[in-house]
């Protein structure tokens, strides 16, 4: 729900006609959505040939098989574009002879610490506002519908605030305690609105507290997370206080790829938005349980068009069965998360998934894990206030068995758990999981794998 609402005021008609084509192609025959895919990749690539100085001298060598590889949907040949690239070669990225008008730079967060530049077009910027407008209308939200937002805000001194130009109800997450629950909840139901959007483990907290405090009859419709991996934990927690479903959207800055959840709960990779390539062994980095690094390659933003790029996301295949909601997108079975929230043994494994562990331990309210080397991990700890000693041991059982006996496992009980600077509370920090995840490919390459159960 990042609305460039200065896009929809300028450009209101194209971007309806864009939405109204999106609620109809998303019915179409995988034949034509073949036909249409391997067009977008025919434009994206040559464009990129013909006007992007970094392609013509990376892909360049490679135009003459093109076609080859769309009729195919197979780029795997071509080399692959690393965020780290984009920061080194931005310049050389740039498409030449486009306008200058109506572009804009974009930031990545940075959450391997070092924050990225991309440059978007005025037809990525429509194309955005359309699809995450589809995204919302998946789940039965209308645009214009009143909405609550738990987001980072640092400029807001106030716990809660209205957006009147989105119709909003802001929880600037920098305001986040346990003492202003009870404004929450007296704001949400006065405000009675259509959804709410959070990041999960900001949610969940408060979910925790609501519980605490006895406060579990909202009545609000349904609960929309985004921006960090939605954990099954946090998930559970959220369903059973809000009592409404809780769905998903993952997305980035640099529009990458877009993966939302229908009204049926499952995961569609939207296919207009980008090519995303389907996970094999040759493709991307692995990771535990089958999961993938997710590659894409965009069709809207001719300015910066990324190929083959990266995004540092796992993501594990659906099962290949159609969705009741009769859309013939492929789907997804989970988000798995960024490769740097995986730790790292001393062997090479590479763990993810370790939320598992807590599942056991309803008196955690909230933990995360921190890995400065591979001989061992931190485990952070707050206390809910149903929580009991077993609970700990509990924890450190399973953890055990997920990660073997080589690393030491330290449980630390702390009052709070500090937001990043982004407003999100990270449930891994992994230094050797980061170097992982900025590192070449090949560099990276796990020697083996092992995940959750
Ligand atoms: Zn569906």
């Amino acid at each position: 729900m990042k609305f460039r609402l200065s896009d929809y005021a300028t450009h209101p008609l194209a971007i309806k006609r864009l939405h109204d084509e999106l609620l109809k192609s998303q019915y179409w025959a995988p034949a034509q959505r073949r036909e249409w895919v391997q067009e977008r990749l025919e434009r994206t690539l040559r464009h990129a040939v013909k006007n992007v100085p970094y392609y013509r001298r990376t892909l360049g060598p490679y135009e003459s098989r093109f076609n080859e590889m769309i009729d195919r949907l197979d780029l795997s040949e071509l080399p692959t574009l690393s965020k780290q690239d984009v920061r080194v070669h931005f310049d050389e990225l740039c498409a030449e002879g486009t306008s200058n008008t109506e572009k804009n730079t974009v930031r990545t967060s940075g959450t391997t610490g070092t924050p990225t530049r991309f440059l978007m077009d005025r037809e990525s910027n429509l194309h955005q506002f359309a699809s995450m407008w589809r995204v919302l209308n998946w789940v039965g939200y209308r645009f214009g519908n009143r909405f609550v937002d738990f987001k980072a805000d640092p400029d807001k001194r106030i716990p809660a605030t209205y957006d009147a130009r989105q119709n909003c109800l802001v929880f600037p997450v920098e305001h986040l305690k346990r003492d202003n629950v009870l404004l929450y909840v007296r704001a949400i139901r006065a405000f009675r609105p259509a959804l709410i959007k959070t990041y999960p483990t900001t949610l969940n907290l408060v979910c925790h507290w609501m519980k605490e405090l006895g406060l579990d009859d909202l009545q609000v419709k349904r609960v929309v997370c985004c921006a960090e991996t939605l954990r099954d934990h946090h998930r559970a927690t959220i369903e059973k206080v809000m009592r409404c479903p809780v769905y998903d959207f993952y997305a980035q800055n640099e529009r990458a790829a877009l993966i939302s959840t229908c009204e049926w709960g499952r995961y569609h990779v939207h296919e207009e938005y980008s090519f995303v390539e389907s996970p094999s062994k040759e493709v991307g980095r692995s990771a535990p349980g089958g999961s993938m690094e997710a590659v894409t390659t965009t069709f809207h933003n001719l300015a910066m068009p990324l190929i083959r790029y990266q995004t540092g996301d796992l993501v594990t295949p659906g099962d290949g069965t159609p969705c009741e909601c009769e859309r013939t997108y492929r789907t997804v079975g989970r988000i798995d998360g960024r490769l740097q929230d995986m730790i790292v043994a001393p062997d090479g494994r590479y763990l993810a998934s370790l939320e598992h562990a807590f599942f056991d331990a309803p008196g955690v309210q909230m933990s995360q894990i921190v890995q400065e080397t591979t001989a061992g991990i931190e485990v952070k700890i707050v206390k809910a206030e149903d929580f009991v000693a077993e609970d700990l041991d509990r924890v450190e059982a399973r953890l055990r068995g997920m990660i073997g006996d080589e690393m030491v496992i330290e449980l630390s009980l702390v009052d709070s758990i500090p937001a990043g600077e982004n407003g999100k509370i990270p449930f891994v920090i992994s230094k050797p999981g980061s170097q992982a995840a900025q590192d070449d490919p090949g560099a990276a390459e796990p020697s083996s794998v092992a995940g959750g159960p």
